[in-house]
C-alpha cells in the first residue's frame, strides 16, 4: 500500500477494511468521538473546517475546571498545570508540526486577530514599496483583514492589493503566474501574503519557492495557514518565512473557536524596533508583575502576546497536540497521501459508470489531505443527500463538494462507503 499506484486499489469493501487492518495508525481514529448518523459513524469530511474531538479532551479541560474551583486566582501557581505560563505547555509540539524553532511559535487569539497583529509590524508601507500581493478569492476572513490594512494606512485597494487569478477556464492559479506578478511588482511590493493550501480548491502553494521569490523581490512574505498546519510538512524556519498564523480548530482538531497559532522568524525576534501592538503577556516575563509603564519586549514570538492565556482553549489545544506529537507529521502525511490517493480512486471509478460528471479541481500534485470536486449537472441538492445519508462533505458556493480525508481518524472504509453513497445519488 505503501504504492499510490492506482493499479493496486480495488473498489470494494474488503480492499478498504484489508487497507485499515494493514496501518497501525487506523488505531488513532478510537482516540476520537466519531458524530452519529442512524446508529453508525457519519463520513466525516470536514476536518478541514472544524476537527472532531479527542476523547482525552474533556479530561484536559476537567482538569483545569477542577484547579480553578480548588484555588480560584491561586490556580496560575498552583494548578497541576500553572496557568501562569500554560501556553508554553503547547509551543514546542506545536513548532514542530509547522516546522519551526520554540522562540518563533506561539499559541495566542484567533487566526484574523493573528494575521492583523502580525501586518502591524510587518506591512509596513512606503512611498515606493506598499503593494500587497494574495492569491485571488482568499479566504474572506483574509480578503477583508488584507483591504482594512491597505485603507489603516491611508491607501487604495485598487492601488495597493495584487490579486493572482487562476487563469480564464481554470481552477488553480498556476505558481509562474505569481512569480511574474511578484517580479513585475518587485518595486513596489511590500508584502506577500497568501493562503499556503487554498481552502476552495485545495491546492498547495510553494511556500519555499514563493518565499525566495519575495525575498529575491525585496517584500515581506506571510503565510495564512489555516489549512496547512496539521495537514501538510511545513517547514516554516528553514524555508525563511518570515511570518504565519493558522487556526487550531480544523487539522488540529482543538474545538470550536479555539486558541490560533502565530509563527515570526528568528532573523526578525531581536529587532525590538519593529512596531507592534503590546499589551502586558508580550512583556519580558521576568519582570511583568513590577507593572512598569515601560515595555520591555519579549526576544521571542511571545512578544505579540497581549493578553493572558485562554486556558480551557488552550487545555482542549494541548490534548491534540499531544496526540500529534505522538504520531508525529512524517507518518500522517504518509497516511494522508494514501488515504487521498484512495479517495481520487473511487471518484475516478464512479466516474468511469456515471458519464464523468464528477471532477477533480484540485491538482494531483499540490494537495494534502482534501479533494474538491465539481458534480457538473448537480447542485446543492447532491451534497443534501449526502448528508441525508451520513456523509458530511461540505459545500462551497458556487459549485464544490469539499472532502479532506483526515490522516487521524478517517478510514479507507470511510472512503468506500463514501463512494458507495455517491454512486447510489448519481
Ligand atoms: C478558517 C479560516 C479562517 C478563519 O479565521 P478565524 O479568525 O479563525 O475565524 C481564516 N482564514 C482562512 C484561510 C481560513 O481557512
Amino acid at each position: 500500500m505503501r504504492e499510490t499506484n492506482n493499479m493496486n486499489l480495488q473498489n470494494t469493501l474488503e480492499f478498504a477494511r484489508q487497507a485499515d487492518k494493514a496501518d497501525k495508525l487506523s488505531a488513532y481514529r478510537q482516540k476520537f468521538l466519531i458524530p452519529q448518523h442512524n446508529g453508525r459513524d457519519v463520513v466525516y469530511f470536514t476536518g478541514n473546517s472544524l476537527g472532531l474531538q479527542p476523547r482525552t479532551t474533556q479530561s484536559y479541560i476537567q482538569q483545569e475546571l477542577e484547579d480553578w474551583a480548588k484555588f480560584g486566582v491561586e490556580g496560575h501557581f498552583l494548578a497541576k498545570n500553572p496557568w501562569m505560563n500554560y501556553h508554553e505547555y503547547l509551543t514546542e509540539k506545536m513548532a514542530k508540526i509547522v516546522g519551526a524553532l520554540p522562540e518563533e511559535t506561539v499559541m495566542m487569539n484567533q487566526l484574523t486577530v493573528n494575521l492583523h497583529l502580525l501586518m502591524v509590524s510587518f506591512y509596513r508601507p512606503t512611498k515606493q514599496r506598499y503593494k500587497i500581493l494574495c492569491e485571488a478569492k482568499a479566504f474572506p476572513s483574509d480578503q477583508y483583514a488584507l483591504q482594512s490594512q491597505i485603507k489603516f494606512h491611508g491607501l487604495k485597494i485598487e492601488d495597493a492589493l495584487i490579486e493572482i487569478e487562476p487563469r480564464n477556464g481554470e481552477y488553480v492559479i498556476r505558481q509562474e503566474d505569481i512569480y511574474e506578478a511578484i517580479e513585475k511588482n518587485k518595486d513596489s511590493l511590500a508584502l506577500i501574503m497568501i493562503g499556503g493550501v487554498n481552502y476552495f480548491t485545495g491546492q498547495v502553494f510553494d511556500m519555499k519557492a514563493i518565499t525566495e521569490a519575495g525575498h529575491k523581490a525585496g517584500a515581506i512574505v506571510g503565510f495564512d495557514l489555516a489549512h496547512g498546519a496539521g495537514n501538510l510538512k511545513l517547514a516554516l524556519h528553514d524555508w525563511g518565512v518570515d511570518f504565519a498564523a493558522w487556526c487550531s480548530y480544523k487539522y488540529l482538531n482543538s474545538g470550536p473557536g479555539s486558541v490560533a497559532g502565530a509563527f515570526v522568524h528568528q532573523k526578525h525576534l531581536k529587532n525590538t524596533e519593529l512596531p507592534m501592538f503590546a499589551g502586558w503577556w508580550g512583556h519580558d516575563k521576568k519582570t511583568r508583575f513590577l507593572m512598569d509603564k515601560t515595555f520591555v519586549p519579549m526576544q521571542t514570538v511571545e512578544r505579540w502576546q497581549m493578553s493572558n492565556a485562554p486556558i480551557f482553549a488552550m487545555a482542549a489545544c494541548r490534548a491534540s497536540l499531544d496526540m500529534f506529537d505522538e504520531v508525529g507529521m512524517d507518518a500522517l502525511v504518509e497516511r494522508s497521501k494514501r488515504l487521498t490517493a484512495y479517495l481520487e480512486f473511487i471518484v475516478e471509478e464512479i466516474n468511469k459508470t456515471n458519464n464523468s460528471c464528477l471532477q477533480i479541481i484540485t491538482p494531483k500534485e499540490n494537495r494534502g489531505c482534501q479533494i474538491s470536486i465539481v458534480a457538473n449537472g448537480y447542485g446543492k441538492p447532491l451534497y443534501n443527500k449526502l448528508i441525508e445519508n451520513g456523509v458530511i462533505p461540505d459545500w462551497r458556493e458556487p459549485n464544490v463538494i469539499r472532502c479532506a480525508p483526515v490522516p487521524l481518524y478517517n478510514s479507507f472504509e470511510d472512503l468506500y462507503r463514501f463512494g458507495e453513497v455517491l454512486n447510489s445519488l448519481l
